[in-house]
């Protein structure tokens, strides 16, 4: 492909794209596709010549977009939201285009000084207190692993790193049992071990319980084991719980033990001042995670870290091999030294295209949105006979079920009822959800984070909702 025909196909990807999101509400939000579909429709074997592009990009259409689950739908309400817009989309672009390595400052100094900068803005955004310093990654489960291997090695004295776990004390971590596998993953990579990851009990809302944090931690000192790591989530997955980060802030500080936050979801609602106090306590905190590429409309991947010492994380995980030495004479941020991956992409544009082009009060105003349609969305569902609220809803995420009346409060009945609900509403593709489960209950999660998604959206789920659970109830009989 010479740079004319770049020109031709770029431009016709462009339109498409921006046509793309005018009729995205025409697709199924689920893809229909059934395992091994698409796979079989794929060309057994790469052209021996070049193919023209017009070719390849009739094949996405035909067989990939079928196999699409459309992520930006306004009707999609499953899982978290991974939202983006059009000017995340065109620092992508540029993003790709550059094809920059971003280890160093010296790989690209403006890629460096622009993540310094973007961070520290978006610091401000969400109103952590001063001392933070931040880093892009790729997801808030490597965020989260950085974080315990910094608490591991700032608690070892760096000495891990150098000579393994040989003779180490037994350290332990925390997270409450509604707290986000990507803790578990990040204990067992980081040789801590799964085993010695303690579970907290919740309390009837689903949040961390912090005497039982401090009952645990006590247990595992008096039997001569170290702990060393908590994580408190601020918005679990299931229902976006938000554990008590003050008092469990100060059990921490007590016993040594690094706190870790993650609000991978939940972080961006800070960027309103009436959500602030959920996050009281926050300077407690050693880490902090959120992902702009869940709520803040900066297309994956794009997860923010920051930390408190920077110079454990550095200390954690630098290298100096000859050939990455590079002469800079004043201090400036190898961002390579900042986490797992060596080569880096150019995350921080397509955030700052984000910031500026929305604006605070921009992004504000859409995110609070989302949380006045999940208020909405709870009243209406639950003035319905026969639905109900399961959960808390802090922010944009609604878990509720329905009821059945011949189930008669059998609960695996009432189970049943409600994962048949949520399949057969899914399979319409009129709109997407999933599920979670509280208290061993089944419930089904309302989750409103779309770029695009507006009160019609909304109520149509809610219409669509009632009517199947009625139709599903008359049908049984
Ligand atoms: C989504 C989520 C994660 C994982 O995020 P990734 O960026 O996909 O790794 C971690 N914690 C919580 C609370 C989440 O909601």
């Amino acid at each position: 492909m010479n740079a004319e025909e770049f020109k031709k196909n770029a431009h016709m990807i462009v339109d498409w794209i921006a046509e793309y999101f005018e009729q995205i509400e025409k697709y199924p939000v689920k893809s229909q596709a059934a395992p091994g579909d698409i796979l079989k429709r794929l060309p057994r074997a790469i052209p021996i010549r070049g193919e023209k592009f017009e070719r390849i990009f009739s094949d996405f259409e035909k067989i990939i977009m079928p196999g699409i689950t459309h992520w930006q739908s306004p009707n999609f309400f499953a899982y978290f939201p991974a939202n983006n817009s059009f000017a995340s989309i065109l620092g992508e672009m540029l993003t790709a285009a550059l094809g920059a390595q971003c280890m160093s400052w010296a790989t690209s100094p403006a890629a460096a000084e622009l993540e310094e900068s973007v961070m520290g803005l978006l610091a401000g955004l969400i109103g952590l207190p001063e001392g933070f310093c931040g880093v892009i990654e790729d997801t808030a489960s490597t965020s989260t692993l950085c974080a315990v291997l910094s608490a591991r090695e700032k608690h070892s004295d760096y000495s891990i790193n150098a000579d393994g776990f040989a003779k180490k004390a037994v350290f332990t971590a925390y997270c409450s049992r509604e707290a986000h596998s990507s803790i578990e993953k990040a204990v067992k990579i980081a040789g801590i071990g799964k085993n010695n990851l303690r579970l907290v009990a919740c309390d009837k809302n689903y949040a961390m319980d912090p005497q039982a944090l401090n009952a645990a931690i006590e247990k595992d000192v008096r039997a001569g084991l170290r702990p060393l790591f908590c994580a408190a989530a601020l918005g679990t997955t299931g229902s976006t719980a938000i554990d008590p980060i003050r008092a469990i802030g100060n059990i921490c500080k007590k016993y040594g033990v690094w706190l870790h936050i993650d609000a991978a979801y939940a972080g961006s609602a800070l960027i309103l001042p009436e959500m602030r106090h959920l996050a009281d306590g926050v300077e407690l905190a050693d880490s902090f995670v959120f992902n702009p590429h869940k709520w803040l409309f900066t297309n994956f991947d794009c997860s923010a870290y920051f930390v408190k010492d920077k110079g454990a994380l550095i200390r954690t995980f630098e290298i100096l091999p000859e050939y990455l030495k590079t002469g800079e004479k004043s201090p400036v941020n190898n961002y390579r030294d900042w986490g797992i991956q060596l080569g880096r992409r150019f995350r921080a544009l397509k955030l700052w295209f984000v910031l500026r082009s929305f604006g605070a009060s921009g992004l504000q105003k859409l995110v609070r949105k989302h949380i006045d349609l999940a208020r909405y969305f709870a009243g209406a569902i639950s003035a319905e006979r026969g639905f109900e609220i399961m959960a808390p809803r802090p922010l944009s995420v609604v878990c509720f079920r329905y009821r059945p009346q011949a189930a008669r409060g059998d609960d695996s009945k009432t189970d049943r009822f409600n994962e048949l609900l949520l399949e057969k509403l899914n399979a319409t593709g009129k709109l997407y959800m999933t599920h979670t489960r509280l208290g061993g209950k089944f419930v089904i999660r309302m989750a409103i984070g779309q770029t695009r998604t507006e009160k019609r959206h909304v109520k149509a789920a809610i219409g669509m909702i009632v009517k199947m659970a009625r139709e599903m109830e008359m049908t049984a009989g």
